[in-house]
């Protein structure tokens, strides 16, 4: 997605090889007509995928993946990160390695918003080792739903969370696949060829 990589390319700002800072339009302030642009281009490539519900992971994801749900026509559901104790046999919970933060967290979704026989579509803003991904995943299985397709707005194609999202047969999108954050610069995937 061109406008995103534009965007990256003139606001984002490297803050080791590895992480990427995008606070002035995706995590912390939000820009409102790129993010409906994504969720146009997310709606337009799952449309055919029957998808009933999407899902994310507060609180990066919410703005892109409301705007996804927005132009589908279908409801959205945020995972939680668990601050106290809940009652368990309300909730799926799995216990997910947070990249940026370097903690651990569980993720949790009550049982009534995620149904046997839901097609999910899960959004994120990025995906890096795919912990996130992965620990989603799971609370899908276990729901009975199904995961019909993986938005993700920036990929960092250096490390393995994409790769192994589509070894595993998953359907996975992204808008701006990031080849590397090295020496200081952003090298998009698709601008190597
Ligand atoms: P993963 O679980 O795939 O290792 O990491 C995904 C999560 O970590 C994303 O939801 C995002 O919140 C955060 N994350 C991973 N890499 C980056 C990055 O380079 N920049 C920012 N801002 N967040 C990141």
């Amino acid at each position: 997605m061109e406008l995103l990589k534009r965007k990256i390319l003139e606001e984002g700002r490297i803050l080791s090889d590895q992480v990427l800072n995008v606070n002035t339009f995706l995590n912390h302030g939000v820009d409102p007509s790129l993010i409906a642009e994504m969720g146009k281009t997310f709606a337009a490539l799952f449309r055919e995928e029957g998808v009933t519900r999407v899902v994310t992971i507060e609180s990066s994801g919410i703005a892109i993946a409301y705007a996804t749900a927005y132009e589908l026509g279908v409801p959205l559901v945020y995972a939680r990160r668990r601050k106290a104790l809940m009652n368990e046999g309300e909730y799926y919970a799995e216990r997910v390695p947070s990249f940026t933060k370097g903690i651990v967290t569980d993720i949790v979704i009550s049982k009534h918003l995620l149904l046997p026989g839901d097609r999910i579509l899960f959004i994120d803003d990025f995906i890096a080792n795919g912990d996130a991904a992965k620990g989603l995943l799971r609370i899908v299985e276990r729901s009975g739903a199904v995961l019909v397709g993986v938005g993700i707005a920036i990929e960092k194609a250096f490390q393995q969370g994409g790769q192994y999202l589509r070894e595993a047969g998953c359907r996975v999108e992204s808008l701006a696949r990031i080849a590397s954050l090295t020496g200081g610069n952003i090298v998009f995937a698709d601008d190597l060829h």
